[in-house]
């Protein structure tokens, strides 16, 4: 039985329709993107993104109905969200100040508001680590380079494919994406021409989850196969 219904462009289909138990393990990819990026318990979080977005809407039980376990229950970790429009950058520069959050996540398109210009967070208060995810290909490596140099807290990715239900982390240390096996079948499709000679290989993410009954979906998500040699373990997908 569908418990929750969610707008997600998808080819031939609109929504996705969650049940009780396809609810949990979409949550559970977002708990643990949370593990991945360091979140642990008794973290303060704050999410700045739509109510819409599975980042909001997952982050706690008290987001979403049927939802019995969030990312915060499941960390144990706080979360406090900020509505994600432009406009509420002033409001999210006082529950910075005021709640102090070790991480703060932010849909990638805000990141230039936060750093640049009249609305720019003042530099005090870029002291959580910005995770910034887009439901689509990520931000340029060039661009995301120039960010970091500019937040104190650092930043890291989240990837995100609404429409295949899809949520996974870029590890902070080697930045391969860390995908569950148990929750995703992924694999690159699609080989792109390489675009330096230091990279392995490059293409195109399907990806489909195992939690909820959908075709696999070809994402615009840009991954490749990470560099060898990066201190981790873990051999996943890096993004592009
Ligand atoms: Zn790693």
């Amino acid at each position: 039985m569908s418990v929750l219904t969610v707008q997600a462009e998808r080819p031939g289909a609109g929504f996705l329709e969650f049940s009780r138990e396809a609810l949990a393990g979409y949550a559970e990819a977002l708990g643990r993107a949370w593990g991945v990026l360091g979140v642990g318990a008794g973290d303060r979080v704050v999410v700045y993104d739509y109510g819409s977005s599975p980042v909001a809407y997952l982050a706690s039980r008290a987001f979403a109905p049927y939802l019995e376990r969030g990312a915060s229950e499941l960390t144990g970790a706080t979360a406090l969200c900020v509505d994600g429009l432009a406009d509420n950058v002033g409001r999210l520069a006082h529950v910075l100040r005021h709640f102090k959050p070790r991480f703060l996540f932010a849909r990638a398109e805000l990141a230039p508001l936060l750093l640049a210009g009249p609305t720019a967070m003042p530099v005090e208060q870029r002291t959580a680590r910005l995770v910034l995810s887009a439901d689509g290909d990520t931000p340029a490596r060039s661009e995301r380079v120039s960010w970091e140099g500019r937040w104190r807290g650092g930043l890291s990715l989240l990837a995100r494919c609404d429409a295949a239900a899809f949520l996974a982390a870029e590890c902070p240390r080697c930045r391969a994406l860390r995908v569950p096996e148990d929750l995703y079948e992924a694999r690159i499709t699609r080989a792109l021409p390489l675009r330096s000679p230091h990279e392995q290989g490059r293409g195109l993410l399907t990806v489909r989850p195992r939690f909820l009954d959908l075709d696999p979906l070809t994402t615009e998500l840009s991954v490749r196969s990470p560099a060898k040699g990066n201190g981790c373990s873990h051999a996943d997908l890096e993004l592009a």
